[in-house]
């Protein structure tokens, strides 16, 4: 009998923790009981991911710069990489400036909601937590972010999953040193990353066999603590402007995608989908890197001389479905508010959505953090921050799930492309992993 193929059995565990979740807010103690008995393990599962997120990354970031051979190839990739990363990230937030003036969510919402919104959540933990993370943000000068990208410690940054750059970038430091010793005195090295990257890739394999209950977990868990399904519909316009401008930029990937590299655009989602639905169940594009990589390696084609390098810098920096979000909801809240924007504000939207978009960090909630600082970028009075935020508030969670799922098919269509222009677009993917257990 043909097995049933991976996605399909995490869209199944997805379903039934929606339903189970359903089920669950209808029973009294129901909320504490998925808090208590259910939730742990999407919590393992989560945190079993990002344990292997930095071996993999470095292990496999070595082995694609030291199978380069030669370092102008590494500088070829480099530059492509981050030119498209900004090209389609620009393109993103157009497509969300376009589509909420356009539709104009926030002129509709009335005083009712906006005061009930505002009641809820202005002052609530969450949002005055978001306002303090980015305020800590901003107290840096422009070129802090550089500065933070080198570690004063590989260890110490190894060990602190907040900085996959400065491990990015001790890892690049290591491979084209690498490279400069020559084939012959670094190969002990390169053997042993080698072996290590074929290690962890296993590792990747089984913690899968474990997604399908997890993802049942996480969803149940997300059902249970979201909110007033009242507050929800009340801004459903919103909420609908930001997946319809995720469901554009999918369409703009899938034109990418048959015009650049060829590739059937249907067969290229349908090959990333597991690591879209995780994307959507752990809402963060760090954790679903492992899966990511192993999907666009070994099921799409992508050498790993371009998916170790671009997969995880995107993972970190391109976040199209969060910068779409960015700007659709700074616009959105200043409708809803009566803030004027003027075009050069929109335009300085673009720029501080594209800045705040690498500056997001690929975890939960990330992308709300940074909207403050576009917010501030136009200059939005600081006292009303509380009430702007209190009002997507209520949607924010399952809109972040949406545009996590965005962020890893953008890096998946920036690798790609990459791999097809430097001829590393291989056409016929052989998956090493899961296939003991999984038919495509
Ligand atoms: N959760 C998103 C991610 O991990 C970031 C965000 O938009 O909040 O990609």
């Amino acid at each position: 009998m043909k097995k049933l193929a991976l996605h399909w059995k995490i869209l199944i565990g997805m379903v039934v923790g929606i339903l189970f979740g359903l089920l669950m807010t209808t029973v009294d103690g129901g909320s504490t009981f998925v808090a208590n008995w259910i939730n742990p393990f999407g919590s393992i599962f989560v945190k079993l991911l990002k344990l292997i997120a930095v071996p993999l990354i470095i292990a496999s970031l070595v082995k694609g710069i030291s199978d380069l051979k030669d370092i102008s190839k590494f500088k070829n990739i480099g530059l492509k990489t981050i030119g498209i990363y900004i090209f389609t990230t620009v393109i993103a937030i157009t497509i969300g400036l376009l589509l909420v003036n356009v539709v104009k969510p926030g002129d509709g919402i009335s005083e009712e909601t906006i005061t009930k919104l505002t009641e809820t959540y202005a002052n609530s933990g969450g949002v005055q937590a978001k306002i303090a993370e980015a305020s800590k943000q901003k107290s840096s000068g422009p070129l802090q972010f550089l500065v933070d990208m080198v570690p004063d410690n590989a260890m110490k940054a190894m060990s602190n999953n907040k900085s996959m750059l400065q491990v990015i970038f001790f890892t690049i430091f290591l491979g084209i040193s690498m490279l400069l010793i020559g084939e012959k005195r670094s190969k002990p090295l390169k053997d042993f990353f080698d072996s290590l990257n074929e290690v962890v890739l296993k590792m990747v394999d089984l913690i899968m066999l474990f997604a399908p209950i997890a993802v049942f977990a996480l969803l149940s868990n997300v059902v249970v603590s979201s909110n007033d399904p009242d507050l929800l519909i009340a801004l459903l316009k919103y909420a609908a402007t930001v997946v319809g401008g995720l469901f554009l930029l999918v369409v703009f990937y899938m034109i990418l995608v048959k015009v650049f590299t060829k590739k059937n655009p249907f067969w290229f989602l349908k090959q990333l989908s597991p690591a879209q639905l995780l994307a959507f169940s752990t809402s963060s594009s760090a954790a679903t890197l492992p899966v990511t990589m192993e999907r666009v390696e070994e099921h799409i084609g992508v050498d790993k001389e371009v998916s170790s390098f671009v997969l995880p810098v995107g993972a970190t920096i391109n976040m199209d479905g969060t910068s779409l979000y960015q700007a659709v909801a700074a616009v959105f809240i200043a409708q809803a508010l009566g803030f004027d924007l003027t075009f050069v504000d929109q335009l300085t939207i673009i720029i501080t959505a594209l800045l705040a978009s690498i500056g997001s960090a690929a975890v939960p909630g990330a992308g709300m953090v940074m909207l403050v600082i576009v917010l501030e970028s136009v200059n939005f009075p600081a006292d009303k921050l509380a009430i702007g935020l209190a009002l997507i508030f209520a949607v924010d969670r399952p809109l972040d799930m949406c545009r996590t799922v965005i962020n890893v098919t953008g890096d998946a269509t920036v690798a790609s492309l990459v791999a097809k222009s430097v001829g590393k677009l291989h056409d016929n993917p052989t998956p090493k992993n899961w296939d003991d257990h999984y038919d495509e």
